[in-house]
Order: structure tokens, then C-alpha cells, then sequence
């Protein structure tokens, strides 16, 4: 007898990470639908995709039914739009694992738990919470709306008392957290998969560079091998504590010598995109893999790669294009300030040759990042 083969897959959203996911699946024989607002989101310009609300229960029992295994695009789904979901298909990842991310305040709390370093953090709820946890943890801090936050949305940073009223008035009136401002040298982010009999695989390190909470570009594998065994270490309990089926990605700060963690996120990650050229098997396939009970494959690098995130407006295409070995990703979105629009990757065998060709790249764009 042969295992049940599961070829359907289901994805509520159809973002970016969607439309990869769709085009991952394709060459495996697997089948994408969505569920998203727009008729033209990037996921439906590739597979097909059913119209309306993400936590319309009636879609979402669609989406579920004809699927063999649900997944997502957009991890801040409810608990309560899944739960009646469970009975109709697999779930991957478990709810569980996206429940816990939606909040800042939970998702550190299990980092804690698993004996993995955050930022020193206090909950507010109201003013005299945040003057508290201003004197208890002291300045600079961040302070960050416990849910719904992506992109450097929903956080402002706190840099001396004065900046107190500003803060409240931004963002009071929901869950909030105080986080003590990391001093970090740099941010490196993990992505590792989780298949159902518990067999795990981990990318190299890749190192990201923000501005204005939006990741600008990532340079990988960055290699530090007492790093990588330590974020590996983290990954992995996290994922076994979750029983965590899947990709699931964790951003650190590296403050001194060791990892903080900032947070994870139940799902293939910006900071991976670059493993659909740089490594043997990308983190979307190794993610559809995961969830339909595949072999994992191979997270080996190819090179040195640079990804390059299109935000706001798009570049040249047809000057970009003529960078040697350049893969150009064109995620079908308006233009938007701020808005994540396509990426592009450069793979070289040798870091110094990558380092060129990575600047003369945002040279060509315009951009100093
Ligand atoms: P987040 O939404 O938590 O990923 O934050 C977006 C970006 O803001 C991070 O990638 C950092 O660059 C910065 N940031 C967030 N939290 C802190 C912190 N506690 N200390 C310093 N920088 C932070």
C-alpha cells in the first residue's frame, strides 16, 4: 500500500509568500488554491483562488474541503476561524504554533520557556504600565502593539522620557509591550523545516539589514559556525515544543557574542527568499514538503547570495536583468511607499564576488540601503 497522496493544498492568503509557494508546488504536482480579498492578489495571477474575507467561515470551509492540507500566507488568522477547520482537513502548521505568534507577549514567553534569550519586556495595558515599565526596564525601549505588528507597524521607539506622550498617543488603547532597546551589531534570522515524523533540516544564517522595520536585503550564508549552532539549537526546540510541521523562520539580534531572539514567524519568511536560487531545495518547496509528508530536501548552500527586496517602486527591469546570473521576482502588486513589490537574488561562488555584484546591483537601483 502506498501513503494517501496529498496533492491539494489550500492557502489562506495569496500574497507574495503564496504566489512562491504556488509556483514551488507546480513541478512537484502539487496544486495551490487560495483564499484572499483581491481577485488579482500575486497568488491568484498563479493559481486559483476563492474571493473574500480570510476569516470567512464559510470560504474558509470551502478552501478546507477541498483541500488535502491547509496552509498559510497570512499566519494572524484566529483560533477561532481555524478551530471548526480542524475536522475537515490537516492543518500545517499546527494552530497552536500560529496562536502563539500572533502575540509578542506569548511568542516570548515560550522563547522563555525553552530557555532561549529575549529583550528584557514588560506588558502594558495603560499609561502608568508603560511609565512603569519605563523605570523598571529604563530607555532607550521599543514599544510595540502585542499583535497585528509587521513591517515596523505598530512600534515606535522611545529614546528619552519626553518621548513618553508620543508613544501613548500612537499606539495606547491596545495590548501592548515595553521592550528594552537591543544594542545589537547585527540581525540574523534562521529558517528550518519540521517534517510530520519529526525530521528536521536548518538553512545557513542569513544576515538582514532593516530600515524603518522593513528588511531591506540579506546577505547569505553568514558564517559564524558557533552562531549557526546556537540559532540551529534554538530553532529545533522551538519546533519540537510546537510539534511543528512546516517552515517556521526565527529573527535575532546578535548583541555581544550571543542571539536574542526578536521574534518567529509560523511560515516561510522574507529573509529565505533567497534559498529558491542560493540552496538545493528552496524553503517553499522544503515547506510543501513538510506539509504533505514529503522527504525533506536538501538546505545546502549553491554560493554567496545577496536577495535584494523591490520596496515601494519597482527598479529597471530590463537593466537589472542584465546583471550575470540575476533571478528577478515580480510579485504582480501596485506600487505602494513601503510595500514589498518583487525581490531579486545574485549567487556567486566566491563572497567577495558576490559582495561586488550585490553593490553595483543597489548602485544600479539607485539605492545606499
Ligand atoms: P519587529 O517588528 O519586531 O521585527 O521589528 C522590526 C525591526 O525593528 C527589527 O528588525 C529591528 O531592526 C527593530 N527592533 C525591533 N525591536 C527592537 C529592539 N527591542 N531593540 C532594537 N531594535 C528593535
Amino acid at each position: 500500500m502506498t501513503a494517501r497522496r496529498v496533492s491539494r493544498i489550500g492557502i489562506v492568503g495569496a500574497g507574495q509568500l503564496g504566489r512562491m509557494l504556488a509556483l514551488a508546488g507546480y513541478p512537484l504536482g502539487l496544486r495551490c488554491c487560495f483564499l484572499d480579498r483581491s481577485a488579482d492578489s500575486p497568488g491568484a495571477q498563479v493559481a486559483p483562488s476563492l474571493i473574500g474575507e480570510l476569516e470567512d467561515g464559510a470560504l474558509l470551509e470551502e478552501l478546507a474541503a477541498r483541500s488535502d492540507v491547509l496552509t498559510f500566507d497570512w499566519e494572524n488568522i484566529s483560533g477561532a476561524a481555524l478551530a471548526p477547520l480542524a475536522r475537515l482537513t490537516t492543518i500545517r502548521p499546527p494552530a497552536a504554533a500560529l496562536t502563539v505568534s500572533q502575540d509578542r507577549l506569548h511568542e516570548k514567553a515560550l522563547f522563555k520557556r525553552l530557555r532561549i534569550p529575549v529583550a528584557a519586556h514588560a506588558a502594558v495595558d495603560t499609561r502608568g504600565q508603560l511609565l512603569r515599565a519605563v523605570q523598571r526596564l529604563g530607555l532607550p525601549g521599543v514599544l510595540k502593539t502585542r499583535r497585528m505588528g509587521y513591517d515596523g507597524k505598530g512600534q515606535f521607539t522611545l529614546a528619552d522620557r519626553a518621548a513618553i506622550d508620543a508613544a501613548w498617543s500612537a499606539l495606547g488603547g491596545q495590548a501592548l509591550i515595553y521592550e528594552k532597546f537591543q544594542a545589537f551589531s547585527r540581525e540574523l534570522s534562521m529558517v528550518g523545516a519540521r517534517s510530520p515524523g519529526g525530521e528536521t533540516v536548518f538553512y545557513p544564517l542569513s544576515d538582514n539589514r532593516h530600515r524603518d522595520g522593513i528588511l531591506r536585503h540579506s546577505l547569505a550564508p553568514y558564517a559564524d559556525a558557533r552562531l549557526e549552532r546556537s540559532a540551529r539549537r534554538h530553532l529545533k526546540r522551538v519546533l519540537e515544543a510546537l510539534d511543528y510541521v512546516g517552515v517556521l523562520a526565527i529573527e535575532f539580534f546578535v548583541v555581544g557574542r550571543r542571539l536574542v531572539a526578536n521574534e518567529m514567524a509560523p511560515r516561510v519568511h522574507n529573509s529565505g527568499h533567497w534559498t529558491i536560487e542560493g540552496c538545493v531545495t528552496s524553503q517553499f518547496e522544503n515547506h510543501l514538503r513538510a506539509i504533505c509528508g514529503l522527504p525533506l530536501g536538501s538546505t545546502r548552500a549553491l554560493g554567496h547570495a545577496a536577495m535584494i527586496n523591490f520596496i515601494g517602486e519597482m527598479p529597471d527591469r530590463a537593466r537589472l536583468l542584465g546583471v550575470e546570473g540575476l533571478a528577478y521576482h515580480d510579485y504582480g502588486k501596485q506600487p505602494r511607499a513601503g510595500r514589498k513589490l518583487g525581490h531579486c537574488t545574485i549567487v556567486r561562488k566566491r563572497a567577495a564576488d558576490r559582495n561586488r555584484a550585490f553593490s553595483d546591483t543597489l548602485e544600479m537601483m539607485g539605492r545606499t540601503d
